[in-house]
């Protein structure tokens, strides 16, 4: 996990990617509903025939104040980069926002690192041999009312709210959205324990789910030509996978629709195309705010084993993909 950012970063510099650092988007210009250009912080103006918007949900910290407790310091750091600017808004383009199950605006991260040193050896040993550790907490700690407000609806279980889960990411992962650092040192083996992200997370996590854009299942933003919209942006899915694989999408369509063929949809018969289909419909239905997806767990678990999608079998996936014309569709050059 440490090693992963500067893995991705060097293949795209191998990949021949122009990458601007320390630079945001502050400002776009429409004509005709088209993107003709969008404004950097630095004055200057880039133009080109498609964009594609993966500025997520979270904060700025005006936001996290607002719907959560206060700034706690994430890894986005607002401070020193700058907070996110939604790109659709200042489009025109209104947001669509996540909610909780008491109705207030977004949602809380779901989780903490702790650094793994800083716990008892007993913990860090578990940790290291079996990458999970669960400790019961005792009566007086478990507070269920904390699975309401987080976002990862895959560990929202009664389980996480009375033992302290940690999974070995690196870092020891424990699955809360915040901890009064007092109250968790006064646990067996956290004796000592040490934020390691949020630094702030005693008090508080990021705030997520902010601002989606209305877009159709081809990634393509609904009101506009030329911008498509990928990760959180999309849509209220949670990790890693899911802003990888639309993305994937996204900046496939994105060139298709500068050189003018039609649009890739991927069908409701394979895994990705049902999230961006599935997710886009039922957020809009009643109490459809309130739900998030995932692969990882939760509602669209559950239907993709309802749906038989559900495989780790690459010979099955293989077939799969190949029966609807769709193998290594993103490696063919389109330009
Ligand atoms: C504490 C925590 C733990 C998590 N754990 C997991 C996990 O274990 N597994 C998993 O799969 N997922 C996990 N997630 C979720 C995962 O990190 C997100 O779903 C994913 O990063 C979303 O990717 P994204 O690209 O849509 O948005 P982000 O990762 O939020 O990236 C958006 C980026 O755009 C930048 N930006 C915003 N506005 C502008 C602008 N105008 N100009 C330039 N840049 C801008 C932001 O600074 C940011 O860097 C976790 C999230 C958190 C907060």
């Amino acid at each position: 996990m440490t090693l992963i950012e500067s893995a991705v970063r060097n293949k795209l510099i191998d990949m021949g990617i122009k990458i601007i650092f320390r630079t945001r988007v502050i400002d776009a210009y429409v004509e005709d509903k088209t993107i003709k250009y969008i404004k950097l912080d630095n004055d200057t103006n880039i133009m080109a025939d498609s964009f594609v918007e993966t500025t997520g949900t979270t904060g700025p910290m005006g936001n996290c104040l607002k719907y959560g407790n206060g700034c706690s310091m994430c890894v986005l750091r607002c401070p020193s980069f700058g907070g996110r600017v939604s790109i659709t808004k200042k489009c025109g383009i209104e947001d669509i926002i996540g909610k909780r199950k008491n109705g207030t605006y977004g949602a809380f991260s779901g989780s903490i690192k702790l650094n793994k040193e800083s716990l008892s050896d007993e913990i860090r040993e578990e940790l290291n041999k079996n990458g999970v550790c669960i400790v019961p907490l005792p009566k007086e700690e478990i507070n269920e009312e904390k699975l309401d407000i987080k976002v990862c609806q895959q560990y929202a279980l009664e389980a996480f709210a009375k033992n302290l889960v940690l999974l070995d990411t690196g870092h020891a992962k424990l699955m809360a959205p915040f901890y009064p650092l007092e109250k968790l040192r006064r646990i067996k083996g956290f004796e000592n324990v040490k934020f390691e992200d949020p630094y702030s997370a005693g008090i508080g996590n990021s705030i997520r789910y902010l601002s989606i854009a209305p877009r159709n299942n081809n990634l393509k933003v609904i009101g506009l030509n030329n911008l498509f919209v990928a990760g959180e942006k999309c849509g209220l899915y949670v990790g890693h996978t899911e802003a990888i694989c639309t993305g994937y999408l996204a900046g496939h369509n994105s060139v298709r629709n500068m050189i003018g063929i039609p649009l890739l949809q991927l069908p409701a018969n394979t895994v990705i195309g049902d999230i961006v289909s599935y997710a886009n419909e039922i957020m809009y239905k009643e109490g459809g705010d309130k739900l998030r997806f995932t692969f990882a767990g939760s509602i669209f678990f559950e239907r993709m084993k309802e749906r038989n999608l559900y495989t780790t079998d690459p010979d099955v996936l293989y077939e799969r993909i190949n029966k609807v014309g769709l193998l290594n569709i993103y490696d063919e050059r389109l330009i």
